[in-house]
């Protein structure tokens, strides 16, 4: 018997979504995010010539890229791939550098300032623990972003987003499976990326 790799995959329909935020705030509240910290946002577009108009709304997060600059800018390996080509970052081996920032086309990530970690002891006795690499945690916090809530999808759960989402307006599954719901959409239904000039191949894709 063969084991197919999944390829995960997430679908936004925009004739779906309202902008109701309710991913927003599923996304903030599974993920234990910071008060300045979001994974996903939603984006409002005007789109035509006055008075001709409409107005397309999405939710955007992290596309997950076949091709990850992110990774490859990464000096610790705290950003890397995961199973279903999920990219995400571990939190321990991140410096806060920002490389990963700077080399992302799609401004996805930002910094959790959160936590401590980055320091050994309190007060000003404090001093920057030392990294697994041996380099020095920086005290300013790590990125943070769109795990495609991998800790939700091996357990057999949509990740928050898709499952609050009270339009069905997004979905998510596995390309490698053709009777996923996302391969299903992608037959179905006209769809496009962000900035597909970036040659990195997202795999988040907005229905039209
Ligand atoms: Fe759009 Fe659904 Fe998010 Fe509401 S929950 S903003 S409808 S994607
Ligand atoms: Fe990396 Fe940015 Fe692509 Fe996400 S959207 S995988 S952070 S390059
Ligand atoms: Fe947030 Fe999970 Fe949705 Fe990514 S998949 S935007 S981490 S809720």
């Amino acid at each position: 018997m063969t084991t197919r790799k999944p390829r995960y995959a997430m679908t936004v329909d925009t004739r779906r979504c309202v902008g109701c935020n309710a991913c927003v705030l599923a996304c903030k509240a599974e993920n234990d995010l910071p008060e300045r910290g979001f994974r996903d946002w939603i984006v409002t577009e005007t789109k035509g010539v006055f008075p001709h108009l409409t107005q397309e709304i999405r939710s955007e997060r992290c596309n997950h890229c076949d091709v990850t600059p992110c990774t490859a800018a990464c000096p610790t390996g705290a950003s890397h791939v995961e199973d279903g080509g999920a990219v995400v970052v571990a939190k321990e081996k991140c410096t806060g550098c920002k490389a990963c920032i700077a080399a992302c086309p799609y401004n996805v990530r930002y910094v959790h300032p959160g936590e401590p970690r980055g320091l050994e002891g309190v007060g000003e006795g404090a001093k920057p623990r030392e990294g697994a690499n041996g380099r020095h945690v920086r005290p300013g916090g790590y990125v943070d972003k769109c795990t495609f809530c991998l800790h939700r999808v091996r357990r057999g759960q949509l990740p928050a987003c898709v499952e609050i989402c009270p339009t069905n307006a997004l979905a998510f599954g596995d390309l490698a499976d053709p009777e996923s719901p996302v391969s299903r959409l992608l037959r179905e239904r006209a769809h496009r990326v962000l900035k597909p000039e970036t040659g990195l191949h997202p795999n988040v894709y907005f229905l039209e």
